[in-house]
């Protein structure tokens, strides 16, 4: 079986798929985007296609403790519309559940994890 990366979401904690999560991203430049794609370089954060998700990463600092990396507060907007024009079918999912789906699965929680792509 392929196994397919998982990332942890920065708000919930909790982990997915890595495609079923929004990635930011910061260029080695240190610009940073909403990489719905997920194709840029550099290092990347990911998170819940949720609000709730958003509003918790925002308060807690979360995005740019996993980007090691400052983020501009505009940065928030990109995301919020990233979310409410959500180009992929992952609108449809909400963290609970995903984690019910990854429980059954006796899948265990992670730690906050980021990614590097060089
Ligand atoms: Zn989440």
């Amino acid at each position: 079986m392929l196994k397919q990366p998982i990332r942890t979401c920065a708000g919930c904690r909790a982990e997915f798929p890595q495609k079923q999560l929004l990635r930011i991203a910061v260029s080695a430049a240190g610009e940073s985007a909403v990489d719905v794609a997920q194709t840029m370089q550099g290092r990347g954060a990911y998170i819940c296609f949720r609000n709730e998700c958003v509003e918790i990463a925002k308060k807690r600092h979360s995005l740019q403790r996993a980007l090691k990396h400052s983020l501009p507060a505009d940065i928030w907007i990109d995301i919020n519309r990233a979310i409410a024009d959500c180009p992929t079918e992952n609108k449809n999912f909400t963290c609970e559940l995903i984690k019910e789906a990854r429980a059954a699965d006796g899948l265990p929680e992670g730690e906050l994890s980021a990614d590097k792509r060089e």
